[in-house]
């Protein structure tokens, strides 16, 4: 009998299984550890890859129902080592890549009518499988539609340009779109928070940018507009995700900042950086000038706020301007937005444009008092909030930030789940953030 949970070292030289072989059940998981070492030796032979690269052509290869982890990936790839089926060969960047053997070649010849129809696998359909019915038909839908369409105009690169729009606005939508829609027929409902506020990791990527051109958006904010063809595969799903700026001969200086808009067509990355007290990266923005570059890592993940809520309140100084901004501009029509905002003059608010209702108020003081956190406190006291359920955004100073929180939660009951806030920066500490405020 095959070990469902059989250690990855564990020598076998058994082939995989057949497909159907002793009328065993498969239950949820598409394939077995043996089968896919199999799969991998598949990859493999096709080209050499890393890790994640493998996972990435298997996740492909099963229109992204299947994707095995990180953690079942790596051992099996140990054990191919172990068999003598695969060379592990740094590739100079610290990383491992997999090349097949002669050995390996032999146990996949070997082993061809196994491989193949593991390529050729479906997941499951029906309430066992992972994907619902509807799911892989609609799946199945666009792709046929695709094909249709790229078939009439293989080389028109509008029309190209004009389904990739279609299908990232697509892919936006299904990562915002609560489990459970809105109703209004129910109008007490209230989502469990893991649906409100999704999680989604990305591959974890450094990037060498360009700066393209630089401005004074404000007197007290500069703009910098980044290039790179590195910038085409760039995601942010949230309007307050973060991405790692490196600075220093040795890139250990690292500070965080806000994609405040991206373009992937175009290759291009935007940056606002507050002006203040000058650090590596204030420093670096002030003296920026097109050619210079830029080295920058992530963002790791997005969290994204499901649009459910009636109304936001977001909360900050110079810092949380991107964020602010960007979430106010994807926000859509119907829901009330309002933002308090800190910024040493009239000439630093900003205008953001939004099919949303937003209310602006700006708060004014010197930026040596950014940390001083009674002007954004006693606003924030006096705000009258709308009805309705609301999620309130904060992010400043870490005291500051701290201490809105604070008033929200404990003067005013507002729901723990439903703000967010963080410590952007913490004052007198170089490149330090409290991103949790515990
Ligand atoms: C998730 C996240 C997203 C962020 N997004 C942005 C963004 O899009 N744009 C942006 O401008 N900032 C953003 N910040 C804040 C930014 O990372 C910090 O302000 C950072 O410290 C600036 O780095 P620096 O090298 O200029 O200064 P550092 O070397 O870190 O600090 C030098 C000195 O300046 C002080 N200092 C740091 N920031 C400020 C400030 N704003 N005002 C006054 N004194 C300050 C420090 O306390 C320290 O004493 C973000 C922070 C986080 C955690």
């Amino acid at each position: 009998m095959r070990h469902r949970h059989d250690h990855p070292r564990r020598p076998d030289h058994a082939p995989p299984d057949a497909p159907g072989r002793g009328g065993k059940r498969r239950g949820k998981r598409l394939f077995e550890y043996g089968e896919l070492r199999l799969l991998i030796l598949t990859m493999i032979a096709d080209q050499p890859r890393h890790g994640y690269e493998i996972i990435k052509a298997i996740e492909d290869r099963f229109d992204g129902i299947y994707s095995p982890s990180p953690g079942v990936i790596y051992p099996a790839l140990s054990w191919l080592e172990d068999m003598g089926y695969a060379l592990l060969q740094p590739d100079g960047s610290g990383r491992k890549r997999a090349r097949i053997t002669d050995e390996g070649l032999a146990f996949l010849t070997a082993n061809r009518a196994a491989a193949d129809d593991l390529m050729t696998r479906r997941m499951p359909h029906g309430p066992r499988g992972n994907a619902p019915r509807p799911i892989v038909q609609a799946m199945d839908d666009i792709k046929a539609a695709l094909r249709q369409r790229l078939a009439e105009a293989p080389s028109d690169p509008a029309l190209v340009a004009a389904l990739a729009d279609r299908l990232q606005a697509a892919a936006r939508d299904i990562a915002t779109t609560p489990v459970t829609p809105t109703s209004p027929d129910i109008p007490d409902e209230r989502h469990p928070m893991d649906q409100i506020i999704t999680r989604h990791r990305h591959e974890l990527k450094r990037r060498t940018l360009t700066v393209r051109e630089t401005s004074y958006l404000t007197p007290h904010m500069i703009r910098i507009v980044l290039e790179s063809d590195d910038l085409s595969d760039f995601v942010s799903l949230g309007a307050d995700d973060h991405i790692k700026l490196f600075f220093g001969p040795e890139g250990d200086q690292m500070r965080d900042y806000t994609p405040r808009a991206y373009d992937t067509d175009d290759r291009s990355l935007v940056l606002d950086f507050a002006v203040h007290d000058a650090g590596p990266a204030t420093a670096w923005a002030v003296q920026a000038k097109p050619g210079d570059t830029l080295r920058i890592g992530g963002p790791r993940g997005s969290a994204v706020v499901a649009p459910v809520f009636d109304w936001y309140l977001l909360i900050g100084d110079e810092t949380a301007l991107p964020a602010i901004g960007r979430r106010i501009e994807d926000l859509a029509a119907g829901t009330q937005v309002l933002s308090l905002v800190a910024v040493p003059g009239e000439e630093d608010e900003q205008t953001f444009q939004t099919a949303a209702t937003w209310h602006a108020s700006w708060i004014h003081r010197p930026i040596e008092a950014a940390a001083d956190p009674a002007p954004l406190l006693t606003a924030a006291q006096a705000l009258d909030l709308p009805e309705g359920r609301g999620f309130v955004w904060i992010a400043a100073e870490a005291r500051v930030a701290k201490a809105l929180k604070h008033h929200f939660l404990n003067d005013r009951g507002h729901p723990g789940p439903e703000l967010k806030a963080a410590g952007y920066w913490v004052a007198g500490t170089a490149g330090e953030s409290d991103k949790s405020l515990e």
